[in-house]
């Protein structure tokens, strides 16, 4: 879309009745301040050299999301990932504050369509450039649809100390009260708070910060959809002030074993939702398109019916790792409980929903399809 940043921020501006940013976008625009040269034999650094010397470096990865939606101002429909990574940054006021900030495109997608193509170049990139001394930080604008898996699969796969932090907004930058640009703000204070280092990913959203391995989106529509119902956030940030909670005892990031470097590509794992009258034509469909692993959002403590089990266990007999998670927004899928796990080669997946034992699972894959092996993994990351 061609649409101009400033065209962004009166959108903004207008929806919010925010004349602050109206009046930051024309600030930017002024000429920079001119400085009296220096003599040369005393080579000293202008204020704004010195002042960004002790900021923090942050690099935003822009993929798409609600946060750069647009549609009619105020309006309810809107189309994901119009804005890109210059027009969000350039729509907070104050946010240089915090940072040095630089910004690519990394993609510009509803997160309904991200796919491992993207995980894998969006890792990749943030591996490479958390490499370099000179940068401190990322923070990934995201949608926040399958935000929880593409932060699952960054915690296991951007393998330093340094924090990668993910914010999206539940509405678009068009919209009423806009969440994104606070959120931004949010995300880059807690990439820029030396309480980050390894935490691992992020998600910051609605001054809430939760881990990557335990965050789920809960809501439709409303702007407190995050949450972290088995451990609880792992911190808060108000107007760029952060407090932090525990840290979690769960491998990632800096001691994690998978490495993406050298992978195009990620094993086929499915995810089969179990219901009253389950029968196995779901099971087979997944078996007949390539499925390396399956994983059952189970009903309860991951359980399915008698038709499914027989398929499932067959399909393990055969090689495929099945993972038995829960369709349930909270609690543990336990071993052995109504499903003898030991006896059928299955794995239970703990704490984590459906769509990261997926996201676990493909990676595990890359390693082995040994179901011991696969189950130690569930139980260390
Ligand atoms: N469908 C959007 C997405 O995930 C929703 C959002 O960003 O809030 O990209």
């Amino acid at each position: 879309m061609r649409k101009s940043t400033l065209g962004l921020i009166a959108a903004l501006g207008i929806a919010t009745g925010g004349s602050a940013l109206i009046a930051y976008a024309q600030a930017q625009d002024e000429p920079p301040a001119q400085t009296v040269p220096e003599p040369p034999k005393a080579p000293k650094q202008t204020q704004r050299q010195a002042q960004a010397k002790q900021k923090p470096n942050i690099k935003i990865l822009a993929t798409g999301g609600t946060i750069a939606g647009a549609g009619a101002a105020g309006g309810y429909g809107y189309t994901s990932g119009q804005f890109k990574v210059e027009d969000l940054i350039n729509a907070v006021p104050g946010i240089e504050k915090l940072a040095n900030l630089s910004g690519e495109q990394v993609a510009n997608i509803g997160s309904q369509d991200m796919s491992d193509e993207v995980w894998l170049r969006l890792a990749k990139r943030a591996n490479e450039l958390l490499a370099d001394p000179k940068v401190d930080g990322i923070v990934v604008t995201h949608g926040t649809d399958t935000m929880e898996e593409t932060a699952y699969f960054l915690d296991l796969t951007v393998r330093s100390r340094k924090p990668v932090v993910l914010v999206g907004s539940m509405r678009p930058a068009t919209a009423v009260s806009a969440d994104g640009p606070a959120n931004l703000y949010e995300g880059v204070a807690v990439a820029a708070s030396p309480g980050a280092r390894g935490r691992g990913t992020l998600v910051v959203m609605n001054d809430e910060i939760h881990a990557a391995r335990n965050v789920v989106k809960t809501n439709t529509t409303n702007l407190e959809t995050f949450n972290s119902p088995n451990r609880g956030e792992a911190g808060q940030v108000h107007a760029g002030t952060v407090t932090w909670f525990e840290p979690m005892d769960k491998r990632h990031a800096q001691d994690s074993e998978f490495n993406v470097k050298n992978l195009d590509e990620l094993p086929r794992v499915d995810i089969v939702y179990a219901h009253a009258n389950m029968d196995a034509t779901m099971i087979d469909a997944a078996l007949a398109a390539g499925a390396k692993g399956i994983v059952v959002a189970g009903v309860g403590d991951g359980n399915m019916s008698k038709a499914a089990l027989d398929a499932l266990a067959k399909a393990a007999k055969d090689g495929v790792v099945v993972v038995r998670s829960t369709r349930l927004p909270a609690g543990m899928v336990m071993r052995n409980a109504e499903v003898k796990d030991d006896e059928l080669g299955f794995v239970a997946s703990g704490e984590l929903n459906p769509g990261k034992s997926r996201v676990l699972l493909q990676l595990a894959l890359t390693k082995t399809n040994d179901p011991k092996r696969v189950q130690q993994m569930f139980r260390e990351y």
